[in-house]
């Protein structure tokens, strides 16, 4: 059976494009190397329509799929089990721009198109396209869509969802619904786009998406400042969104010993700020009329936080070199942490309001449970959404403290979160790292209604089966 169907797929997209045999680890290993599984076959169609004939023959055959842009998830969410009988359906080559609108400041693209290029695209044409994070050289847009992904300017231009107006997918009987649409109004009905968006590859397939675009700023400022504690953090992004109304693009907060682990690591970069302060901010101020404009808002922002004390000391970057210099610190964050060993990720989030107490309890509590712990937090304070990262402690052998505590440590973070009414993730997805948490904090109505709909748009589960949500 197996010969017919992958004989099938070769006639769809050409024998080079399904891939059975040699190195397959790029698309079955997880970019954290956390797990690997065993493909039936790699994919890669050339258009929408070979999408659409692959999921007909996998229906047809009985066959899942997983769907796959760049393979950066960080949820174990877009490869295969390890039966060896899934296929995966990498949306690489789908990678044209078809059109830019500019009376309509839209950008319509294929699933396959790297972050990255986009972004570069746009700016060519004299637009902003504001999605932006550290993957962005290697994650797809239809990944990002899928995944419903954030990033360092959401405060200001919202996440993946909020940039789309219309997809094109492919639904898991095979169909084409063509729902690309520069509508910025359309209240004809359940939103079907919301419904692809953020579903991790479990409902159907998105081959192109209509992006909205956005003026390029005239200037962009960077500033980083250090604070006392994570409440006057909060106090500095609420005087920061006073002072800059919509120009504040940027407020990421950084816990001294995330920036630690960066001067530990990475001696070249030089870390500002951080000796003698709990937490520092790097901000960022988007400006339409000019870069003089915008550092006078900025130096009137940080004189105002200086005065009221939230602020103890803050640099504005001169150049945009010293700005890069800057946000390479904090996207270094995560490669520092690394280095210094295996950890226990979070993309937590809770409203801004509770951040401070609930950073305060969660590490009393988790210090508590675990003496010696280390706690690396950083991430999105503009969205509430923080990345509470746990580390071994010193000396610990960090295979053992991951097999010994990962699961308890979640349950901890999780209840706390809940506790404060935040979400488990903000950012990354459920993917099959969390499906059976989600099915602990999420309530059984929710529960109920995802599953409802996952039935109704895919009878067969033949989409990525057993991410996000378990059906029976
Ligand atoms: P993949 O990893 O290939 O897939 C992700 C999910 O989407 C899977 O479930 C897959 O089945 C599904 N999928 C992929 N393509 C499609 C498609 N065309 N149709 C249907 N389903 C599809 N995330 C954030 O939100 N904010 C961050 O700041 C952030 N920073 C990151 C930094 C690094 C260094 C890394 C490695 C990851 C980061 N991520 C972040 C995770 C983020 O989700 C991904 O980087 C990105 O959005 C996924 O895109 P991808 O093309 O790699 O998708
Ligand atoms: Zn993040």
């Amino acid at each position: 059976m197996n010969n017919d169907f992958l004989q099938n797929l070769r006639s769809i997209c050409g024998d080079a494009h399904v891939l059975t045999d040699g190195d397959l680890q790029a698309w079955e290993m997880d970019w954290r190397k956390r797990a690997r599984g065993k493909a039936l076959a790699v994919v890669r169609p050339a258009n929408t329509d070979e999408v659409a004939r692959i999921v007909k023959a996998c229906v047809a055959a009985k066959v899942s799929l997983v769907p796959q842009g760049g393979n950066t998830g960080l949820v174990v969410g877009s490869i295969p089990d390890d039966s060896g009988q899934q296929v995966v359906l990498s949306l690489q080559r789908l990678r044209a721009v078809r059109e830019i609108d500019p009376a309509n400041m839209t950008l319509t693209a294929e699933a396959g198109c790297i972050l990255q290029s986009l972004q570069d695209t746009a700016r060519q044409a004299g637009f902003l396209f504001p999605l932006s994070l550290a993957a962005e050289g290697s994650c797809t847009i239809g990944g990002n869509l899928a995944s419903n992904a954030g990033g360092t300017q959401v405060l200001r231009y919202g996440n993946a969802r909020d940039l789309c107006l219309g997809l094109e997918v492919v639904t898991a009987s095979g169909d084409i619904w063509h729902g690309l649409s520069g509508l910025r109004k359309d209240n004809t009905g359940y939103d079907l786009r919301d419904l692809y968006i953020g579903s991790e590859g479990t409902l159907g397939i998105i081959t192109a998406a209509t992006l909205k675009l956005y003026p390029l700023p005239a200037a962009r400022l960077t500033a980083w400042a250090a604070v006392g504690s994570m409440d006057d953090a909060v106090k500095l992004l609420g005087m920061a969104h006073q002072h800059l109304g919509a120009g504040l693009t940027g407020f990421e907060v950084m816990g001294q010993f995330a920036l630690s682990l960066v001067a530990k690591h990475f001696s070249q970069l030089k870390v500002p700020l951080y000796e003698t302060s709990a937490f520092c901010v790097l901000l960022e101020c988007s400006d339409q009329e000019s870069e003089a404009h915008a550092r006078v808002q900025f130096e009137r922002l940080l004189e105002a936080a200086l005065e009221s004390g939230c602020v103890s000391d803050a640099v504005v970057a001169e150049s945009l070199a010293q700005a890069k210099q800057l946000w390479h610190v904090r996207e270094s964050i995560p490669l520092a942490q690394a280095e210094e060993g295996l950890n226990i990720k979070h993309d937590i989030s809770v409203a801004v309001s509770h951040m401070s107490e609930f950073v305060r309890s969660t590490d009393a509590l988790l210090e508590r449970e675990i003496p010696g712990v280390r706690l690396v937090n950083f991430g999105h304070l503009g969205d509430g959404n923080l990345h509470y990262n746990v580390q071994a402690p010193v000396g610990s052998d960090g295979p053992a403290f991951l097999r010994d505590w990962e699961d308890q440590v979640n349950t901890l973070v999780y209840e706390s979160v809940q506790k404060f009414g935040g979400s488990i993730s903000a950012e990354h997805g459920v993917g099959s790292l969390k499906v059976e948490k989600l099915e602990i904090h999420k309530s059984p109505v929710a529960l109920g209604l995802m599953r409802a709909l996952k039935t109704a748009l895919d009878p067969n589960n033949i989409m990525n089966p057993g991410k996000v949500l378990r059906t029976e």
